[in-house]
């Protein structure tokens, strides 16, 4: 599935953070953006940042089953969004915590990818990790979380996401020894 593209995202604001005037749009550094009228407060938007683990014990990897209200059902590598004050690492120990309730300690970036979802544009990050302590049990929004080794992951039409997809494909290609 080709990515759809992103609109720049300037229908989605109306009206100034900061003292609430009606947003208008003015062309600055070649884009245009949404300014504020009567603060002069330039509305940037730029890409949130998500992080996402590769958790690998004896030769499988963790994936967890979204609940929630977005892609339900379907299968991604364990993660989410770093908080605005937060360390990305710090983010994503917190996440895998949060989601399979297994503590992980984290090594290398395998990959870094844009996504381009129609909702949102960010940027994903995913490391390498290992399991260092915790018991395996779905929590937050996953309502499942289980192993899968790389010659039996889930089908792509089950994986929720073409990022996580892309970086499945890497690890069957590239195997987990790349750690
Ligand atoms: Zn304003």
């Amino acid at each position: 599935m080709p990515p759809t593209p992103h609109p720049s995202g300037n229908d989605r604001y109306t009206h100034c953070p900061k003292c609430g005037a009606a947003l208008g749009l003015e062309v600055r550094g070649e884009r245009e953006r949404l300014v504020c009228p009567a603060c002069r407060f330039v509305f940037f938007q730029n890409p949130n940042v998500g992080v996402a683990a590769i958790v690998v014990e004896d030769g499988a990897v963790l994936l967890t089953r979204r609940g929630g209200s977005f892609r339900p059902g379907l299968w991604d590598l364990p993660g989410g969004f770093v908080e605005y004050d937060e360390d990305l690492r710090d983010a994503l120990i917190r996440e895998i915590r949060e989601e399979t309730g297994v503590d992980v300690e984290l090594d290398r970036v395998l990959e870094v990818r844009s996504n381009f979802f129609p909702e949102r544009h960010s940027v994903g990050v995913w490391f390498l990790a290992r399991c260092v302590g915790g018991t395996l049990a779905a929590g937050d929004d996953a309502v499942g979380a289980r192993f899968f080794p790389l010659d039996a992951l889930p089908p792509d039409d089950e994986i929720a996401f073409e990022t996580d997809r892309a970086v499945l494909a890497m690890l069957r290609t590239e195997g987990l020894d790349a750690s």
